[in-house]
């Protein structure tokens, strides 16, 4: 098929936020008479899920620190409760579980959970939280220095590929057009966006849609945007300067045990577990000590890796110059290696003696990947060059996969609330999201 001329819409990124933006789209256009699937291209480089949303570990949680992150993580599992059987979503739970240095901060997550109804249990106490994992998740529970735990009844994981095909079929089924092995090399604008320059040949379009993930910053340069801007600080101090685009490794890898190995005590699949500790952390291997630092670690059973699946917090990348391609489990820069392995299985050991000795299961198979983070660390959900609307995740975002249905009606031209604190604006005016105690960049 010859590459088309012109498309009304374009998305880049055929990833979770493309594709739930491509179908949201194609739904409103058809519900307010002003089009169909038919005025939106889908271009991605690669293949469907060739970024970020295809290796996701593929958790959806409501913990976070940042009552704005909370609001729009509640829509999204509406959105992934509308069709769990097709998008592959497992709705076990998930649990935050604490030492005391963070047990302030979850009792007010929990405490804006029960404002916003979204369904969870707060428990604290050294006693009580080893009471509550033993009779009613593991009863091998033992990790030390846990004073709270919060049980988000809602959220759990999905499979990550799954929910993609699933998004491609719907958005497809709409009359959307997914063209794949195109890669965007150039946006031209003179105030607004023209036409976007392919591999293939140049497509005219009136409105164009990025969700490219751990890409954003080459975008961000196809708009001739600076690599650094002024940030207003908490503190009301400007910091000038600050680099737009840094990169986190996120470290993850796969127990190679069958899932089964991991049901709870009452022979279900568990709540996803996450933990992060003051208590030092010992070999599983050896019993030497591996830190005596903030650790922290999330885990689950999962068919779809076949095995005990999760990661720890990830490794900021401190090397002036980032090869994001090629990604993923291709990268030769951003793969795990064999201390995240200590670590990890170590820590899960620490947590539950059934691993104790299961060390060697850890499979050695590439896997982890690249997310690029903005100056908070938090998305940014905003309009560029009037026509341009910019979707940069900052790697918290498989979760997100009701963002398109937002970022859809927001394109329709009606401003969405739960995005307004996602603006860009909100570094020079010094309206960061709030930093949490947690040892991950993104809670
Ligand atoms: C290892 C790992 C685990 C994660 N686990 C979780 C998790 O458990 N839960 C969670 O909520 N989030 C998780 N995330 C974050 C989440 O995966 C991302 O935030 C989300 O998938 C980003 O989606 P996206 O659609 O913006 O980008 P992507 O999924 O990265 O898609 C971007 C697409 O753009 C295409 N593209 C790039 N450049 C071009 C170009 N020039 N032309 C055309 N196409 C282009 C790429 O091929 C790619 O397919 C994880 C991330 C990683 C790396």
């Amino acid at each position: 098929m010859p590459l088309p001329t012109y498309y009304k819409y374009i998305m880049i990124g055929a990833g979770i936020h493309g594709l739930s933006t491509a179908w949201h789209l194609a739904k409103e256009l058809r519900a307010r008479g002003r089009g169909t699937g038919e005025d939106i291209l889908v271009i991605d480089k690669t293949a469907i899920g060739a970024g970020a949303s295809g290796i996701a570990c593929g958790v959806i949680r409501n913990n976070y620190y940042q009552p704005a992150m909370q609001e729009l993580i509640a829509h999204s599992v509406d959105v992934w409760e509308e069709d769990a059987e097709g998008y592959g979503y497992l709705p076990v739970g998930y649990m935050q579980i604490s030492p005391e240095s963070m047990h302030q901060d979850v009792g007010e997550i929990y405490g804006r959970q029960k404002d916003i109804s979204y369904e969870s249990e707060f428990i604290e106490g050294e006693k009580d939280c080893l009471r509550y994992m033993r009779e009613n998740v593991f009863e091998d529970w033992q990790a030390e220095n846990i004073t709270s735990i919060l049980h988000e009844k809602r959220g759990g994981y999905a499979h990550n590929t799954r929910a993609l095909y699933r998004l491609a079929d719907k958005a497809e089924a709409e009359g959307v057009r997914i063209l794949t092995g195109v890669e965007v090399v150039g946006l031209n604008h003179n105030g607004c966006i023209s036409s976007v320059e392919t591999t293939k040949g140049t497509i005219l379009c009136d409105y164009v849609v990025i969700g490219a993930g751990p890409w954003a910053n080459i975008f961000w340069k196809m708009l001739d945007f600076p690599d650094t801007i002024n940030v207003e600080g908490a503190d009301g101090k400007v910091h000038p300067d600050m680099k737009m685009w840094t990169y986190w490794s996120l470290q993850e890898g796969t127990l190679g045990v069958d899932p089964s190995y991991g049901k709870d005590n009452k022979d279900r699949m568990p709540p996803v577990i996450h933990v992060d500790s003051d208590a030092p952390l010992y070999s599983s291997e050896d019993n030497s000590l591996i830190t005596d630092e903030m650790w922290g670690i999330y885990y689950k059973p999962d068919s779809h890796f076949k095995g005990i699946q999760g990661g720890s917090a990830p490794d900021l990348v401190t090397s002036k110059k980032v090869r994001v391609d090629p990604y993923g489990i291709d990268s030769p820069d951003f793969i795990v290696g064999p201390e995240f392995a200590h670590m990890w299985t170590s820590a899960l050991a620490h947590c539950q003696k059934r691993y104790e000795d299961k060390y060697l299961k850890y499979r050695k198979e590439p896997s982890g990947g690249l997310g690029a983070f903005s100056p908070d660390n938090f998305p940014i959900f905003d309009v560029f060059k009037e026509n341009c609307y910019m979707i940069a995740d900052s790697s918290h975002g498989y979760k997100m996969i009701g963002l398109g249905k937002l970022v859809a009606k927001e394109i329709m031209g009606a401003s969405q609330e739960l995005l307004n604190p996602f603006r860009f604006d909100r570094f020079e005016k010094g309206e960061m999201l709030p930093e949490s105690n947690s040892p991950f960049p993104w809670s």
